[in-house]
């Protein structure tokens, strides 16, 4: 068989396969499910040499993906499960609050009163219980943000 023609199969194939796709979508996800839940180890298998082989394109990829939105969201909450961390319960803080405490405090820091960029500093830290709400925060410049160590990515 020619190259030509080979091509022209493997054509006719996905083009068979995409109109076989869309006209029984339910029934191609269930098996693809089926059949993924059924070959865990071996994809992981597979993927894992996949990166193994390919190291430059799975640190592209890592990098494109901790970059984006969703990639952002999905890293910062396994990390706080790593940590083995909680959302705090209490979150009622809003920009407006925000903002306003910043004006309210000429723009410096609540403890070494400099003008620098400001952030929120949890006064009880949030994994010692402390809550999200105006009461409990005052802005503070990097440096005195005291409780970096106990920085916890709010998940509200
Ligand atoms: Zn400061």
């Amino acid at each position: 068989m020619s190259s030509l023609n080979e091509g022209n199969r493997r054509l006719a194939h996905r083009v068979a396969q995409a109109k076989y796709i869309s006209a029984n979508k339910e029934r191609v996800r269930t098996n693809t499910a089926t059949w993924r839940e059924a070959n865990r180890l071996r994809i992981r298998k597979r993927q894992q040499e996949w990166r193994e082989n390919n190291p430059d394109k799975t640190r592209a990829i890592a990098f494109r993906w901790s970059h984006s939105t969703r990639g952002k969201t999905v890293n910062s909450r396994a990390k706080v499960k790593r940590r083995g961390l909680l959302a705090v319960a209490r979150c009622d803080f809003t920009g407006e609050q925000w903002e306003a405490m910043k004006r309210r405090a000429g723009g410096r820091c609540y403890y070494c009163h400099r003008r620098l960029p400001l952030e929120m500093d949890h006064v009880i830290p949030l994994v010692e219980g402390g809550n999200h709400t105006e009461s409990n925060i005052v802005p503070a410049c990097r440096s005195c943000n005291a409780s970096k160590g106990k920085k916890l990515v709010l998940l509200c």
